[in-house]
């Protein structure tokens, strides 16, 4: 969050005199308490000034870096998710490519039957299989997908923040949202519920700069 050169003037007089009254606060800048207000209520909306009654305002003590790290565990991946874009695994190369051109998506989740996740592809393994010279109309997508157990997961309710670690630690653009569920024969398989892109992340950014 940028402050305006007076909210950061109201923060050193209130780390200096706190707690303190708007009305002194409002004496110390020449200004009124009117044209303070809004300065006071942004303030104290973004945690950085506490007000009490009768006392006046003072520090939350939360660092500004605090503020925005706890807004970023707070946002879960189900909030800011997209809806999954997938193949099904008995299609071919061919289909993905236009399933990625149609949906405007650069990052496919391949499914078995009942929506569960099998392997994730990316627009470069599609690029590497027109390298090799294959017939894509006669590749099936499994030859060239990420499958499980390779792939990075994570569930609508990890914090973005956490979903945002991975993306950067495996170096991939789109993270499949899943959801465990109990098979018939009484295994667990991986339901696909979302996906979570670097655009999702990179709107909450924006989001979150705007100040919502
Ligand atoms: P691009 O290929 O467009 O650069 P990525 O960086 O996402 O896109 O993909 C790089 C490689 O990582 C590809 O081989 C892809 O199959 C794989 N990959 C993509 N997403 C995941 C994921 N969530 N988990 C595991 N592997 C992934």
């Amino acid at each position: 969050m940028k402050l305006t050169k007076r909210q950061e003037n109201i923060l050193e007089i209130v780390s200096n005199y706190g707690p303190i009254t708007g009305e002194r606060i409002a004496e110390m800048l020449t200004l009124t308490r009117a044209t303070l207000r809004p300065d006071l209520a942004i303030l104290t909306m973004s945690g950085l000034l506490e007000a009490r009654p009768r006392v006046g305002y003072f520090h939350s003590g939360k660092s500004r870096y605090r503020v925005v790290a706890e807004k970023l565990n707070s946002v879960l991946v189900d909030s800011v998710k997209s809806v999954p874009i997938v193949v099904s695994e008995k299609c071919f190369v061919y289909d993905a490519v236009v399933t990625m051109f149609i949906e405007d998506v650069g990052t496919l989740f391949v499914v078995k039957e009942g929506g569960l996740l099998e392997g994730v592809i990316s627009r470069k393994d599609l690029l590497k299989t027109t390298l090799g010279g294959h017939d894509i109309q006669k590749l099936p997508v499994k030859v060239v997908m990420t499958r499980m157990p390779n792939l990075v997961l994570t569930t609508p309710e990890e914090t973005v923040w956490l979903a945002a670690k991975k993306i950067m630690a495996h170096e991939v653009d789109a993270l499949p949202v899943v959801r465990k569920v109990s098979l018939a024969d009484g295994s667990e398989g991986l339901e696909v519920v979302g996906r979570l892109s670097k655009t999702n992340i990179t709107r909450l950014f924006v989001e979150l700069g705007e100040g919502y």
